[in-house]
């Protein structure tokens, strides 16, 4: 176990987040497989979890002004909590992300810089940002404050829901998994907490197969939020990773598909691809559940226009990558 977050972190992560960024409802999912509880982050203010981890690190900073490098929710979370503490926020982003997700972060007020085509070209801008002008950077998921934040999702999920058996964590730079397993294993330690991530471009999975950070490449996917590296400098989410996850399964864009369409169609909810891979990891088989499981719908903030395409069944385009269209079928 690491020695750098304790459970008296995530507690006073717990008591800045209140009335803010908590509480969430754990509901019964619809899904015929499984006894899966779906813990709905996508009912967070931003409609992303990142605000927690954000709320807590923005709050232990007196700079006036932050800085962040972000697949779209995380800028997001630090937009939200700069403008709730009354400090300027510069959102540091890839040609990757979204628009809908850029456009999002504007709406808050934060300032947007667009620069290079993956997660590390805008990790060089915040860098510069840092060094030349003095903003305080907040890491996506590297950052002690940041894990406490996202580690309060496992503990309201096992006071909610003590008898869950397996957690199903969405994973890019594992701060949240690190967080939620942390969390979890501390109300129970006989839970299983597994990360999913998606095939292309699993930066955490490489690395954990690795026993060190690794590069991948990074490719468009349905699943955008969870692109990235995991930092070739990491120093917390990955050790803990790697101490605390009991497992990473892989899932391909065809499942991320399907599972984006049942959870609409069945139980009438919008995710995100980087929301719905425990989901696809059920229906496809790929994790086995016994007793009751949960899942984090980590975040709802669609590219609409690719939304609509998945649900009603059509091709998507990623790249030079065509998902083939599929109609729902109950
Ligand atoms: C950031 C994000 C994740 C992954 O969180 P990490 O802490 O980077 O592993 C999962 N889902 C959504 C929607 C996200 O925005």
């Amino acid at each position: 176990m690491t020695g750098t977050i304790s459970m008296a972190d995530v507690e006073a992560a717990a008591r800045t987040l209140r009335g803010r960024a908590d509480s969430t409802p754990l509901v019964p999912s619809l899904f015929p497989g499984a006894d899966l509880w779906l813990k709905l982050e996508i009912c967070q203010p931003i409609g992303a979890f990142k605000l927690r981890g954000a709320l807590n690190a923005v709050a232990a900073t007196d700079a006036p002004a932050v800085t962040c490098c972000s697949t779209g929710n995380h800028g997001r979370g630090v937009a939200w909590a700069a403008r709730a503490a009354g400090k300027r926020a510069v959102i540091c982003m890839s040609a990757l992300v979204p628009q809908a997700k850029v456009d999002g972060i504007r709406a808050l007020g934060a300032e947007v810089r667009i620069t290079g085509r993956s997660q590390d070209d805008a990790q060089a801008e915040v860098e510069r940002l840092v060094a030349e002008e003095g903003l305080a950077e907040i890491s996506p998921f590297d950052d002690p404050l940041v894990i406490a934040g996202q580690a309060t999702v496992g503990a309201e999920m096992m006071a909610q829901k003590p008898d869950l058996r397996t957690i199903l964590v969405p994973l890019s730079g594992g701060g949240l998994a690190a967080g939620v397993a942390l969390a979890a294993k501390a109300a129970d330690p006989a839970v299983r907490v597994i990360g999913v991530t998606m095939d292309r471009g699993a930066a955490m999975h490489d690395s954990l197969r690795a026993g060190q950070p690794v590069a991948v490449e990074e490719v468009p996917s349905l699943a955008d939020s969870l692109g990235g590296g995991i930092g070739m400098r990491n120093r917390l989410s990955f050790p803990m990773c790697r101490d605390l996850l009991d497992d990473v399964v892989l899932v391909s864009e065809g499942e991320i598909y399907a599972a984006m369409q049942a959870l609409f169609h069945r139980d009438g909810l919008v995710a995100e691809g980087g929301s719905v891979v425990g989901l696809a990891a059920l229906m496809a088989g790929k994790v086995v559940a016994e007793g009751p499981v949960g899942t984090i719908l980590t975040g709802r903030n669609v590219d609409m226009a690719q939304f609509t395409r998945v649900v009603t069944g059509q091709d998507v385009q990623l790249g030079d990558v065509t998902v083939t269209g599929v109609p729902y079928a109950a």
